[in-house]
C-alpha cells in the first residue's frame, strides 16, 4: 500500500502501538519516503469518535479573543478585494470568522461537525454548517479564502478534504492550513512507549494523521495546490516534546499516559463563552505584552528562517491551481 501523504510505494515501517483514546489502540507506521506517520489499518469512524468524549471544547474559552484577533490579521493579509467569501472550516465557536467579517466585511462561512458549536455559531447570525467537508452540500461556494486551522491532522481522508477544498475554492483563490509538525508531535508518545509505559496515547485527542514536512507538500501537490507561503512555528513547545525544557518528561507523561486513567471530562456549556471572552479582554495589559512579545518572535523568525524540524506547528499558505 503507498503512502497516503506523499504516495511512495516504500513499504512503512511499524514504530510502536498507540492509544487513539482509551478504547482504540492501533499500530503507528513511518512513511520510509516521507517520515510521516500514520495509523495503519486506518480509524473508523466509529473508532474516531471515541476520540472527542472529553471535552474537547475547554480550549474554545481561552482562546476566543486570540482567535478574532487571529481571524481580523488574517483578513488585512488575504481579504485583497472590497467583497469576497471566507470559509473556516472546523470553525468551532466561531470566533476566527467573527475576526475576519468585522475586519474584511467579506461574506464569511464554516464547517464545523459538533452540533452544539452549530447552534451556539447561528445563534450569533453565523452560516455555519453542520458536518465533514466533503459531506458539505449546501456551501456559499466558490471561496476567495479557505482556512483550515488544525483540521487536516483530525481527517480521517486528508485527500479527499484538500480536493474538496480545491473545488470550492474561486480560480486562485488561498487555502490556508496550519496543522502540527507531525515528527514533533507524535515524538512524547514513541518516546514514552519506548521508556516502557505499557499504554500511551496521542499528544492531542483526536490527531490521527501526522505529516513530515515532505509529506504534507507532496499531498497538497498532488491535490492541486502551489505552496506559496512555508512557516514554521511554536518552537518553544517543540522542545517540550522533545523533553527539552525543565519539567517535559513530567508534563508528557501526564499528558500523554495519565490522561487514559483520569475521569472524563464532560463538555464544557457553549451558553457561557461570551462571559468568559469579556474576562479575557479585561486583562488588557497582559493581553498587550503577549501580543508586542508575539510581534517581536514574529519579527525574529523573519530573519532567522527556523528549521521546520524545530517546530511544532507549520502554517502553510497554497495558491489553488488551474484545472
Ligand atoms: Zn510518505
Amino acid at each position: 500500500m503507498s503512502c497516503r501523504f506523499c504516495g511512495s510505494a516504500a513499504s512503512p515501517a511499524f514504530v510502536t502501538d498507540l492509544c487513539l483514546s482509551r478504547e482504540v489502540t492501533k499500530p503507528l507506521m513511518e512513511c520510509a519516503a516521507c517520515g510521516s506517520y500514520s495509523f495503519s489499518p486506518r480509524p473508523t469512524g466509529p473508532e474516531i469518535a471515541t476520540c472527542y468524549v472529553d471535552d474537547y471544547r475547554r480550549d474554545f474559552f481561552r482562546t476566543h479573543a486570540k482567535n478574532k484577533r487571529r481571524g481580523a490579521a488574517l483578513a488585512r493579509s488575504y481579504a485583497l478585494g472590497a467583497t469576497g467569501r471566507f470559509l473556516d472550516v472546523g470553525c468551532s465557536i466561531g470566533s476566527m470568522m467573527e475576526g475576519f467579517r468585522e475586519a474584511s466585511g467579506w461574506d464569511v462561512a464554516g464547517t464545523e461537525f459538533d452540533g452544539e458549536c452549530v447552534s451556539f455559531c447561528r445563534s450569533k447570525g453565523l452560516n455555519v454548517t453542520q458536518g465533514l467537508l466533503y459531506d458539505s452540500a449546501d456551501l456559499p461556494a466558490p471561496f476567495q479564502v479557505i482556512l483550515a486551522n488544525n483540521v487536516l491532522e483530525h481527517e480521517p481522508d486528508p485527500e479527499k478534504f484538500l480536493k474538496a477544498a480545491h473545488g470550492l475554492l474561486a480560480e486562485n483563490g488561498k487555502l490556508i492550513l496550519t496543522l502540527p509538525n507531525g515528527r514533533v508531535d507524535a515524538y512524547p508518545s514513541v518516546q514514552l512507549r519506548k521508556k516502557g509505559n505499557e499504554r500511551v496515547t496521542t499528544y492531542n485527542e483526536g490527531h490521527i494523521n501526522f505529516f513530515s514536512r515532505a509529506g504534507v507538500e507532496a499531498l497538497l501537490s498532488r491535490s492541486g495546490f502551489q505552496v506559496e507561503e512555508f512557516k514554521p512555528f511554536h518552537m518553544k513547545l517543540a522542545l517540550k516534546k522533545r523533553f527539552l525544557l525543565p519539567g517535559s518528561e513530567r508534563k508528557n507523561k501526564r499528558t500523554c499516559v495519565e490522561r487514559l486513567t483520569r475521569p472524563i471530562l464532560p463538555h464544557s456549556e457553549l451558553k457561557s463563552i461570551e462571559v468568559q471572552a469579556s474576562h479575557d479582554f479585561l486583562s488588557t495589559s497582559r493581553k498587550a505584552s503577549a501580543v508586542a512579545m508575539t510581534e517581536v518572535f514574529s519579527r525574529l523568525a523573519g530573519f532567522v528562517s527556523l528549521p521546520s524540524s524545530l517546530a511544532n506547528d507549520f502554517r502553510i499558505v497554497c495558491r489553488k491551481n488551474s484545472t
